[in-house]
């Protein structure tokens, strides 16, 4: 019988998964699968790593498919894979943590009942990756729930970092910039310890760059901020995502436009950013073979944020020895990458375009004061390493810093 731990990451009509071994404190991951369409015509597809992509709509004459009925699926499949399947522990990504979590944690009931408290602070997440937990109970009775938090690594901010200028008491029910990407940025930490530890023991951005955005400083390993906020609204522009935005614009959209709540919601989550500006596509791939002059301009608004913030934290952090640029934009995007660094030779930023364009894991000048790093980021690895590690199945990918 194989030991496997499975990663869970449920959203309102998705449920992406993947399946690791454990063996000898090793993880290796087996299969990568997502069911789609939960709640209307759903389908399953897995792909096992290195080997054959499989699928099938399913069979609904019994009735809708739902969290439990997916996860259920995937419970299903893997006992169809042959030499058994002994789930022995399932790890969740659940976007927050609130003020609490700094770590990931155990499921159990009361943990669940503080989770669902935090439902208002990501109404468009937190009670699907929920129902996922529960899903999860039920299709993996015998295997413990682990939740890592998108928001856990950054919740060691000072009081100035995290707060808002509002009166002190919204602070204290929980108005307070949480930020979010937190596994992406711990698993890039982790493989920089491991990789480059001269380097992980000094100021490092990591530009998180993908269809969701953000940067996030980091000192001597600890998070010291980050450009998302309350919400996952707020800091770069997205792929569908605003980012940073006068709250004046908000009252003007309620007074002037008569807008809802959900019409604002709506707008500001998935017709903004790239999309919202181009007219044409949150793809940046789509936006590069664009001849329209909108397109130039989403993208080029997307840098100059980029490099805004990429001034401001290194502000704050005195200093920068490391940028990491990772996510789909950042581990890819050749021609935005360069416009990101280009011309920052006076900030200690020396590119060498050709290692750049040929997407090296290095790509700035041997002597650049600030190391400029590509690094693929893996968000279910660290899910799986998180679970292992709580349930003492294996040792840490690296050991903390001292
Ligand atoms: P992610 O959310 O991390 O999967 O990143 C998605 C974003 O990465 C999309 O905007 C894609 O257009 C972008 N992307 C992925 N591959 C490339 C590529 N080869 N060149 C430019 N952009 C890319």
């Amino acid at each position: 019988m194989t030991d496997l731990i499975v990663t869970i990451n449920a959203g309102s009509s998705s449920i992406k998964f993947s399946v690791y071994r454990i063996a000898q404190g090793q993880l290796t991951q087996l299969a990568l699968g997502q069911i789609d369409g939960i709640g209307g015509k759903a389908h399953f597809a897995v792909k096992k790593t290195g080997g054959e992509k499989t699928g099938y709509d399913f069979d609904q004459s019994q009735g809708a498919v739902d969290h439990r009925v997916a996860l259920a699926a995937v419970l299903d499949w893997l006992e169809s894979e042959g030499d058994g399947a002994n789930v022995v522990g399932v790890g969740h990504r659940v976007v927050h943590g609130g003020p609490i979590y700094s770590e990931p944690v155990r499921l159990d009931d009361a943990v669940l009942a503080k989770l669902k408290s935090f439902e208002p602070l990501a109404p468009l997440h937190q009670p699907f990756n929920l129902a996922g937990v529960e899903a999860a109970r039920a299709a993996f009775p015998g295997a413990p729930q682990v939740a890592c938090f998108d928001t856990a690594f950054h919740r060691r901010h000072t009081f100035i970092a995290d707060t808002y200028a509002l009166p002190r008491a919204y602070y204290d029910e929980g108005v307070r910039r949480y930020g979010f990407h937190g596994l992406s940025y711990e698993f890039i930490h982790r493989i920089l310890r491991h990789e480059e530890p001269v380097l992980a023991r000094g100021k490092v951005i990591v530009a998180h760059l993908g269809n969701g955005a953000s940067l996030c400083a980091i000192n001597a390993g600890k998070s010291v901020g980050s450009t998302m906020g309350f919400t996952a609204l707020d800091g770069l522009p997205m792929g569908t995502r605003c980012g940073q935005l006068d709250p004046g614009v908000v009252l003007y959209l309620m007074e002037e436009k008569n807008m809802s709540a959900a019409q604002i919601t709506d707008l500001l989550y998935k017709n903004s950013g790239l999309k919202g500006m181009s007219g044409i596509s949150n793809d940046v791939r789509e936006l590069e073979a664009s001849d329209a002059p909108s397109a130039r301009e989403a993208l080029d608004y997307f840098v100059s944020r980029v490099r805004r913030n990429i001034g401001g934290l290194s502000a704050e952090l005195g200093g920068l020895d490391c940028l990491v640029l990772t996510g789909g934009i950042g581990e890819n995007a050749v021609n935005v990458r360069r416009k990101i660094l280009e011309n920052m030779e006076w900030f200690g930023i020396q590119i060498d375009f050709d290692a750049n364009a040929r997407n090296e894991r290095i790509i700035s000048e041997k002597g650049s004061p600030t190391v400029v790093l590509i690094l693929k980021t893996d968000e279910e690895r660290m899910i799986a390493a998180h679970t292992a590690e709580l349930l003492d199945l294996k040792k840490p990918l690296v050991p903390p810093l001292e």
